[in-house]
């Protein structure tokens, strides 16, 4: 690993942005949370003060719900054209694009990432959301049923239904990928024709408000968007509790996530979760080694392994283990570490000192149960919050660094003998996000991907999305799907019509 050291200047505007407090976006007005509490969003690659932003509390959310319910009743988001409101969509997303430097600025001080990676993988997906949602604004349809009453062998019925949408929705989202999270869940929400309150993650708040601004920029109707900033423990808890929205839509840890279903429970709100993963990825021997090799380092060390699909769990066949390994650790160890506004950063700090502490110590955890680092094993520097990117070996199935989400740039590796052993260890876990397969054998590929419970299977790739493939997990990796069609039916409901002829 090599330490880089040019910063990138930061745009005027993104330094105007950071100079002006933070506010909460209700109504389509910026105003200063109830309390008049602000807080601090510190930059992960020093420790240093980037901003400050409102500390919304419950009577914002408050404010927010009664808001976000005002518009939906009286319109004209879910009333007005699809066509219109499809407009509406592209034109935020033309807004983002406009905007890509500015926002990829903010989101590689605020979360740590590398600016470029902000700026080709974020932002290009954020607005791509917005587009392809907007695509489904006019293709909301319903069926026509062919129903028949049998103690009614005369009466004639024309019966339908419509699509509608669902109501006031919360969005709660978290740090990894502030602004693709936050495009990832109003896009559809949107689209549907829903209204919304989104609450970003108190580490990384900072686009979620630029992209508000382009909100109102762009001219939706007050009170569609409204965004809180504020902490999980109140503003998170406010919202997931709230009797005002109709449903609540998640992505953050499987822990939070069983919070979120409790406080839901109360008044039987709908609920999607994008929760945790703990990702196997196998790599046979007949794969193509140069891809496997880089394929399995990117899985893991992509986004600073704070990705909940990250491929966390190497496993690769015997005969081809120590080849493998030693490829990936390679990878590992060419790896720019540094801050991610400076040039050829390739992997920044984590988000914070709380991640910081938590990945370094499952990383002592696993040594203490016996694992070795073939490279890494420790925090990087003294400044920040940078973990050096880890390959752990001689680590087994009960090793809490197996088992247990880490977060991190950390992947433990293990041998496997065959095909038919597979796809039982790799499904190990309480975890069903994600898994990867390497083989050039394509019925061999087919045939663990039938097997693994798992809600995207890549083949011969890793961490590809795209707005049309629906994303999500199996068991305690959540319920329903982001993306597609399916993120889109997330925020409609159906109601029949029967009308007796
Ligand atoms: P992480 O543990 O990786 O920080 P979290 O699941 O804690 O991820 O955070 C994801 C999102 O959930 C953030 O927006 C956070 O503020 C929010 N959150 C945290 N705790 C709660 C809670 N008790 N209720 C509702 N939201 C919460």
């Amino acid at each position: 690993m090599c330490a880089v050291a040019t910063e990138a200047v930061i745009d005027s505007r993104v330094q105007q942005f950071l100079n002006t407090p933070g506010k909460l976006l209700i109504d389509g007005r910026w105003v200063h949370a109830a309390s008049g509490q602000t807080f601090a969003v510190l930059n992960p690659a020093d420790g240093s003060t980037l901003a400050h932003v409102a500390a919304g509390e419950k009577e914002d959310i408050d404010r927010a719900v009664r808001a976000a319910r005002d518009a939906f009743e009286r319109g004209p988001w879910h009333t007005m054209q699809p066509a219109v409101r499809a407009k509406l969509l592209w034109r935020l997303a033309d807004l983002i694009d406009e905007h890509a430097d500015e926002l990829a600025q903010l989101e590689s001080l605020d979360n740590g990432k590398p600016l470029s990676i902000a700026k080709i993988a974020d932002v290009s997906l954020a607005s791509e959301q917005f587009r392809y949602y907007a695509g489904w604004t006019t293709k909301i349809l319903g069926d026509t049923i062919p129903i028949g009453v049998p103690f009614l062998p005369d009466a004639q019925f024309h019966a339908f239904s419509l699509r509608e949408p669902i109501g006031v929705v919360g969005q709660i989202i978290p740090w990894n990928f502030p602004l693709l999270m936050a495009a990832w869940k109003l896009a559809p929400a949107l689209a549907a024709g829903c209204t919304v309150v989104l609450k970003p993650a108190e580490q990384t708040p900072l686009s979620a408000l630029r992209l508000g601004e382009l909100i109102c920029e762009a001219g939706f109707p007050n009170g569609a968007v409204n965004i809180v900033t504020g902490f999980g423990e109140t503003a998170g808890a406010a919202l997931s509790a709230h009797p005002g929205i109709d449903k609540i839509a998640f992505t953050g840890s499987t822990e939070v996530g069983k919070l979120i279903v409790q406080a839901a429970a109360k008044d039987l709100k709908k609920v999607t979760l994008e929760l945790g993963g703990k990702s196997p990825n196998v790599v046979f021997a007949d794969a193509d080694m140069a891809s496997a090799i880089g394929g399995a380092a990117s899985a893991i060390f992509f986004n600073h392994g704070q990705c909940c699909c990250a491929g966390s769990r190497l496993y690769i066949e015997q005969s081809i283990f120590d080849r493998v390994i030693e490829g990936v650790a390679d990878e590992a160890k060419k790896i720019k570490i540094g801050p991610g506004m400076a040039a050829g950063t390739q992997m920044g700090p984590l988000v914070s000192d709380e991640q910081l502490a938590r990945v370094t110590g499952y990383i002592e955890a696993g040594f203490a149960e016996g694992a070795e680092a073939v490279c890494g094993g420790k925090r990087h520097g003294a400044k920040g919050y940078f973990v050096e990117p880890t390959v752990l070996i001689k680590t087994n199935a009960k090793m809490k660094v197996v088992q247990e989400e880490i977060f991190g740039p950390v992947v433990t590796a293990m041998p496997f003998k065959d095909l038919d052993e597979i796809a039982a260890v790799a499904n190990d876990t309480v975890y069903g996000l994600a898994a990867g397969i390497w083989t050039q054998d394509i019925s061999k590929a087919h045939r663990l991907a039938k097997q693994l419970r798992a809600g995207t299977v890549w083949v011969n790739c890793y961490n590809v999305f795209d707005a049309a493939m629906p994303f999500g997990g199996y068991k305690q990796s959540g319920w329903g799907r982001e993306m597609g069609f399916q993120a889109l039916n997330n925020y409609l409901e159906t109601k029949s019509v029967c009308v007796q002829l």
